[in-house]
């Protein structure tokens, strides 16, 4: 049987590992975590992700931990809406119930590991960088060029365990910030995003949580009660970091999925979705073809198609969050919503 390490036990790790043909690989799965994470914020599944739950198995006890997203507004920083988006069939599925999902589609035959990879594994085998934004994967094989790119933007989250208003779930874009707020099935998730100096490791959450507070005293009530209401507990905070553009996610017998691969701004969410595509996608091809094969064709597969979404996020990111354009942007939105009121957009 042929070797695969996978380096990162999340969502990208995880789905390689359960879809891999054990009749066919020894995997092993190198993850430090010691367990699955007590906290975490919803990821909006898009429908190529609900297309690889349901290939894994899991479709269907995803959808009935989790939300649907409905319809939310894009409103100002005072709350009014500009426009209204139909999530259709997405759901937000909060980040702890997606790893113990895909945890449990890992068969027993892949080997598990605990522990901080410090070096690439030996032993001749494939190994698959699925750790993340800070891959050592990436480092060690692609360079010290391609190390994490620190943006300018904190993304703080949290859970409260009731939703402050039906009415006011959706995203608001502020000047060089945004708030989002959708309910959960035990409340609801909340998020913020804008230029913050803190960090960028180790970033204390009531210190982040104060500066929210200061940050978004003036705008909408609702977004003000979510703040008050939030405790250091139920919250995780970060800097974002972004990959830079790989000119390919294959080096010899090494290759890469999920952020290792491509992380991008979270301003479109589709981080989470493509990481679980990227694994379905590379298992489908090394399952059924030779390795090199395999490789190549994955790498054509993915790549282009992630660099993409990567632009769009980015591109999506300025207007959210922009601050000298805000103005601009807000005029537009306005006359966007008066000329359609009440428009609803679909979301695909
Ligand atoms: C604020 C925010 C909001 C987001 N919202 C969405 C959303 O709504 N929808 C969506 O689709 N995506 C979203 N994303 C993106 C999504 O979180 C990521 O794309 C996704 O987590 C990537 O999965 P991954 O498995 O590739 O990496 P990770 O989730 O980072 O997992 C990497 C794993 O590798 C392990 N690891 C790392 N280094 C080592 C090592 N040396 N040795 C052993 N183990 C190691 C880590 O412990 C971790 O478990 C969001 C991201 C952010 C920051």
């Amino acid at each position: 049987m042929d070797a695969i390490s996978i380096v990162g036990g999340g969502i990208a790790g995880l789905a390689l590992a359960a879809s891999l043909d054990p009749s066919r690989f020894q995997v092993t799965v190198f993850e430090k975590r010691p367990e699955l994470p007590a906290v975490g914020n919803a990821l909006g599944m898009w429908p190529n992700a609900q297309r690889a739950l349901a290939r894994l198995g899991v479709l269907e006890e995803a959808r009935a931990v989790s939300p649907m997203i409905g319809s939310g507004s894009v409103r100002n920083a005072a709350g009014e809406p500009w426009i209204t988006v139909d999530g259709g069939e997405m759901f937000g599925i909060s980040r702890v119930d997606l790893l113990r999902l895909l945890d449990s589609a890992v068969p027993g035959t892949v080997r598990r590991v605990t522990s901080q990879v410090q070096a690439l594994p030996a032993g001749g085998g494939l190994v698959v960088g699925a750790d993340g934004v800070h891959s050592l994967v990436r480092r060690e094989a692609w360079g010290s060029g391609t190390e994490a790119r620190l943006t300018p933007y904190l993304a703080l989250r949290g859970t409260l365990p009731s939703l402050v208003s039906p009415d006011a779930v959706g995203e608001y874009w502020g000047r060089g910030d945004l708030f989002g707020m959708a309910a959960s099935n035990s409340g609801m998730f909340w998020y913020a995003s804008y230029r913050s100096g803190l960090g960028p490791y180790d970033i204390d959450v009531a210190s982040a949580l104060k500066q929210a507070r200061e940050r978004y005293a003036g705008h909408a009530p609702a977004i003000r009660q979510v703040l008050a209401a939030a405790t250091p507990g139920a919250c995780l905070v970060q800097r974002i970091w972004t990959t830079p553009y790989l000119s390919s996610f294959v080096r010899g017998r090494t290759v890469l999925i999920g952020d290792a691969a491509h992380a991008m701004l979270p301003t479109l969410g589709r981080g989470a979705c493509e990481s679980l595509v990227d694994a379905l996608t590379l298992a489908d091809l090394l399952n059924t073809l030779p390795e090199d094969q395999a490789l190549r064709a994955y790498d054509r597969q993915r790549r282009l198609r992630t660099r993409t979404l990567s632009l769009a996020s980015s591109a999506l990111g300025r207007v959210a969050l922009a601050e000298g354009a805000q103005p601009f942007r807000d005029r537009l939105l306005n006359l966007a919503r008066r000329r359609n009121a009440p428009a609803a957009v679909g979301r695909g």
